[in-house]
């Protein structure tokens, strides 16, 4: 059976189509699934019940299961969701000013295999599913009783330009008026820097945010930190976005975690401004989160200070990342590494 969850409006008036309705019942659809929030095809009661027979042969209305829920004192949410498989998936909700955001997993495990992350101790298993990520939404939302998701970053487990499709059409259905209706520019998706998909992502016309994970000023640094710098290198990189930076006249967002020692000294930051100088570019500095047995430190406070009124005197923009949930395991891929036993 297919789980409904993974339909596009679009896919699922094709498939609408196909069983000999009208396009229209797709739209019908998603307001039950979507604005009423039913999970069950017998209480879909303007379809008639003989079709309503047809969709319970066809599709599944499958959610992920709550596994473990952890609750801040700031009110970030922490889950631990569980898939049909049994795959284990984090999702968190963070509290801004502005709204509530939701960071998305795109992958089981991850295999970018960057030195310093969580999520990459455990080897990726498999891509989820549309209804997957619509289905971290979802249960969030249930969690949250009355209030609502505001903002999207993919941001969680995994690279969402190695799950490229999938991670588009999840895109659509957190974006359609029939469905979360979130605003494409309440969305980011962020990448580790595969270089074709960042050329494919410029070509959709789609104004979602970019957001790059960058984390170094240079080739040596960057390659030891992350291995899909092997494969493209920093110049590579940098000219994929500025190409997205001129089809799409968006501003993308440089990820720099600042880490003691490795990256983040005087000579870095002026390497950083030399490399970005001149692009509608923000740089988003983020102090680490240290895991487990990492070999790496967090840059002190002063440092990180220091890093970045250096960016603003040259003329970038440049924040220091909030920091979220601090009394539960908030680190990127934490809680997740945990219950599978890979760290403690
Ligand atoms: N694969 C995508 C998205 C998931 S990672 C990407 O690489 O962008 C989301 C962000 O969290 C990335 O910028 C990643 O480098 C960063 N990150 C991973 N582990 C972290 C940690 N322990 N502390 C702080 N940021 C971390």
């Amino acid at each position: 059976m297919e789980n409904i969850y993974d339909f596009t409006l679009d896919k699922l008036a094709d498939k609408m189509e196909s069983l000999s309705q009208k396009r229209f019942r797709a739209t019908q659809l998603f307001t039950w699934l979507y604005k009423k929030r039913v999970n069950n095809f017998d209480a879909m009661s303007d379809v008639a019940q003989g079709f309503r027979q047809v969709l319970k042969e066809i599709f599944a209305i499958n959610l992920p299961e709550i596994q473990v829920k952890q609750i801040a004192n700031d009110g970030t949410i922490k889950l631990l969701l569980k898939m049909n498989d049994g795959a284990l998936v984090e999702t968190v909700l963070m509290r801004y000013e502005y709204g509530n955001a939701i960071c998305v997993s795109s992958q089981v495990g991850c295999n970018m295999g960057c030195a310093f992350c969580a999520s990459g101790l455990l080897k990726k298993q498999r891509d989820l599913t549309v209804g997957e990520m619509v289905g971290q939404l979802l249960v969030m939302e249930n969690v949250m009783e009355s209030e609502k998701i505001s903002h999207i970053v993919v941001m969680g487990t995994g690279e969402p330009f190695d799950n490229y499709q999938n991670v588009m059409d999840f895109i659509s259905i957190a974006n359609n008026p029939k469905a979360f209706e979130i605003g494409a520019r309440h969305i980011s998706v962020s990448t580790c820097g595969i270089v074709p998909k960042i050329i494919e992502y410029s070509k959709t016309g789609l104004q979602v945010n970019l957001a790059i994970s960058l984390h170094a000023s240079n080739d040596e640094t960057r390659s030891r930190l992350m291995k899909i710098n092997n494969a493209y290198s920093i110049n590579e990189l940098i000219d994929a976005v500025k190409y997205y930076e001129k089809v799409t006249k968006r501003r993308v967002t440089f990820e720099y975690i600042m880490l003691e020692g490795i990256n983040d000294s005087l000579d870095n930051a002026r390497e950083l401004v030399k490399l970005i100088k001149g692009m509608n570019a923000y740089v988003n500095l983020i102090p680490y989160n240290v895991v487990g047995e990492s070999p790496f430190k967090r840059s002190s406070n002063n440092r990180i200070h220091i890093f970045c009124d250096y960016l603003k005197e040259n003329g970038i923009n440049v924040t220091i990342r909030k920091e979220f949930g601090h009394d539960i395991d908030a680190a990127c891929g934490q809680l997740r590494a945990k219950k599978e036993g890979v760290i403690k």
